[in-house]
């Protein structure tokens, strides 16, 4: 599928909770999100970044060589997320976005976050998400209410390219 990039109204706009879990067209976009995400090697979708504003993200963290200590876990499609409790600590970590390509930021997140969701199948689940896991689901969260992860610096100063990044990952620190 292709993704949608910054300037696109779609990722400013609040998307719509999904009545029918189980309605074929809501499942076939789960499976073309999986896809998607797997194709790009990246950790986390959400619905509005392939222009549909729908309540759905799928997270799907794992360790790169630019974030070897994330944790791995089945790409887990989450559909009308609902945040029920986050940590008062906040902690700053690297994020970038598939849909603002080129450019990484270090961003201030929740170190954990208790969260509800349903499955593809339907079922209700809650999860508490910690560390990076609980990074990607507040990132894909914010999709939903149009929200992107650079409202969220403090500074300018912490953004810098994807070379940069990479170097500076390279180099094994920040
Ligand atoms: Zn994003």
């Amino acid at each position: 599928m292709e993704i949608v990039e910054l300037g696109h109204p779609v990722l400013r706009k609040r998307a719509i909770s999904i009545r029918s879990v189980k309605n074929p067209q809501i499942q076939a976009l789960i499976d073309d999100m999986l896809s998607t995400l797997t194709s790009v090697g990246g950790m986390g979708i959400a619905a509005p970044q392939v222009n549909q504003s729908l309540r759905l993200i799928v997270v799907a963290s794992h360790p790169t060589p630019n974030y070897p200590n994330a944790p791995e876990m089945e790409p887990t499609p989450m559909i009308n997320p609902e945040v029920i409790a986050l940590s008062e600590q906040m902690e700053d970590g690297w994020e970038g976005c598939l849909s603002i390509p080129g450019i990484r930021a270090k961003v201030p997140r929740h170190i954990w976050v208790s969260a509800r969701y349903r499955t593809r199948d339907g079922k209700a689940r809650e999860e508490i998400f910690e560390g990076f896991a609980a990074r990607i689901f507040q990132h894909e969260y914010d999709h939903l209410n149009g929200i992107v992860y650079l409202d969220r610096i403090t500074s300018t100063r912490n953004i810098i390219t994807e070379k940069e990044f990479t170097r500076l990952m390279e180099g094994g620190g920040r």
